[in-house]
């Protein structure tokens, strides 16, 4: 990661997103903090960045109003000249039984994860294949990739992120970019405040859960140049669940 690299994490002002936002500033990025509403989370994580002599600026915006995006979007690009990578993180839960699921809660869910990876994405990748090159990583989660009750609205949200990415790669491979998913296991933020982890740490084989630190470490990785040849793919963090 280079001195020059600027990188856009979605929702990256808590959990996992601000371990990603601090792995790439103390690799040397500037860091653009994105949020939705918690304004002192985002500022924590900048203040935190500093401290550690980084660099990085926060902008807010829905992942879910699409006009919005796209204009702060373009304003990132013309203020800083550049986004080289793009990690997709923002994401939500609203857990239910299907039968008892309102619709808001499946728009919600899927808004924000799918819709969301195409609002962001699509401006920041027509940016990324002018200048041919870039790296695009998203964070699915192994609800994505096996079957979880109580998840249909985040299972599909999150199985149609690592479709819409392997597809994608296909896609942009030629304008020099990179398209990945890392599939987290269960991680230690607030997202997971209400699940029964003691009753999940059984079906996990290592016995414990993940660190956001140990999925922002795979994140940079996947956009580093010692993953110069890995598209399309999908990496697993989750203590051997799947
Ligand atoms: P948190 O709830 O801790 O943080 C979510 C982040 O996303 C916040 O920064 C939040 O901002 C932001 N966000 C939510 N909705 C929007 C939106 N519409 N527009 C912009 N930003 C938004 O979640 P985690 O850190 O746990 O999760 C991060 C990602 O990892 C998610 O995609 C999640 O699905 C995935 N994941 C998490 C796992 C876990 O066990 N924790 C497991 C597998 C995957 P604000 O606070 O301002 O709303």
């Amino acid at each position: 990661m280079s001195e020059e690299n600027v990188v856009l994490v979605t929702g990256g002002s808590r959990g996992i997103g601000r371990a990603i936002a601090r792995e790439f500033a103390d690799a040397g990025a500037y860091v653009v903090i994105n949020y939705r509403q918690r304004g002192e989370a985002a500022e924590a994580t900048l203040g935190e960045i500093e401290a550690r002599g980084g660099r990085g600026e926060i902008c807010r915006f829905d992942v879910t109003d699409r006009a919005l995006t796209e204009r702060e979007i373009g304003g990132i690009i013309s203020r800083l000249g550049r986004i080289d990578v793009l990690v997709n993180n923002a994401g939500v839960t609203a857990d239910n039984l299907f039968l008892m699921m309102p619709a808001r809660d499946w728009d919600l869910v899927i808004d924000t994860a799918l819709g969301g990876f195409f609002n962001v994405t699509k401006p920041v990748l027509r940016h990324m294949a002018r200048k041919k090159s870039g790296v695009v990583v998203s964070i699915a989660s192994v609800a994505g990739l096996v079957a979880n009750r109580g998840q249909t609205n985040y299972s599909a949200a999150k199985a149609g992120i690592i479709a819409a990415s392997r597809s994608l790669a296909t896609e942009v491979a030629r304008f020099g970019i990179r398209v990945n998913v890392v599939a987290p296991g269960l991680v230690e933020t607030e997202m997971i405040a209400h699940a029964p982890v003691e009753m999940i740490k059984g079906f996990i084989p290592m016995g414990r859960i993940g660190q956001p630190e140990e999925v922002a470490r795979v994140v940079r990785f996947l956009c580093s140049p010692a993953a110069s040849y890995i598209t399309g793919q999908v990496i697993s963090v989750n203590g051997g669940m799947a």
